[in-house]
């Protein structure tokens, strides 16, 4: 008889891999900065053999501003970006990594830097946001989209405006409650050790602005 394959009660997954999967809320901000920079990375790889495609360093860096008013903190990159498909395989698919089927096919061997492979660090923006909106423009496209999602209901895509190519993650920080700080995640002085703290060894500068403090 064919062997059958496990089910899985994806919102209930989801849920548990939030809650469970990390000890520290504060990694959240190591796993968007992993992913700005892997899509870098991968337009820096793009560029190698493509010879209408030019790399220049002083064009790519990751960009952390925080809005107090909105409890908003917005991670943009101008990396690779994601077309409408790539939103939904590798956002809306739990554990798919986009970047470890790049490194795949682009054989790309040891020695190389892309940092994503179990396709779950995204999901810890949960942690500490209850709405998640990214906005998507895809290396060689003319649309953006936009991806959205309050964590276990599922999410939404539409198309969307967005002038250059890349990456906007904006997370709706949440409220503080009797037993949880949030409002942390909105101060300049502890997103920048938390940065100090994971992310120094990242090859791109990590811009910090900030607005109502
Ligand atoms: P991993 O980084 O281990 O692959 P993640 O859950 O962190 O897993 O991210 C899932 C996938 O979503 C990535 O592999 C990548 O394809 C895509 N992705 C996430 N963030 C970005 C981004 N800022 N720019 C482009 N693609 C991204
Ligand atoms: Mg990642």
């Amino acid at each position: 008889m064919a062997k059958k394959q496990f089910k899985a009660e994806s919102k209930r997954l989801l849920e548990m891999m939030i809650n469970s999967i990390y000890t520290q809320r504060e990694i959240f901000l190591r796993e968007l900065i992993s992913n700005a920079s892997d899509a870098i990375d991968k337009i820096y790889y793009k560029a190698l053999t493509d010879d209408q495609l030019v790399f220049d360093k002083e064009n790519y860096y990751v960009k952390v501003a925080v809005d107090k008013a909105s409890r908003t903190l917005t991670l943009s990159d101008t990396g690779i970006g994601m077309t409408k498909e790539e939103l939904e395989n590798n956002l809306g698919v739990i554990a798919k990594s986009g970047s470890l089927a790049f490194k795949n096919e682009n054989e790309l061997k040891d020695g190389h830097n892309i940092i994503g492979q179990f396709g779950v660090g995204f999901y810890s923006a949960f942690m500490v946001a209850d709405v998640v909106t990214v906005i998507s423009k895809a290396l060689g496209s003319d649309e953006a989209f936009k991806w959205e999602s309050k964590g276990a209901d599922g999410y939404n895509i539409v198309p969307c405006e967005k002038d250059s190519v890349g990456t906007e993650i904006i997370l709706k920080i949440k409220e503080n409650t009797e037993d949880d700080q949030y409002d942390e995640y909105l101060e300049e002085y502890r997103l920048k050790s938390i940065i100090k703290k994971y992310s120094d060894f990242i090859r791109y500068p990590i811009k910090m602005d900030v607005k109502g403090q």
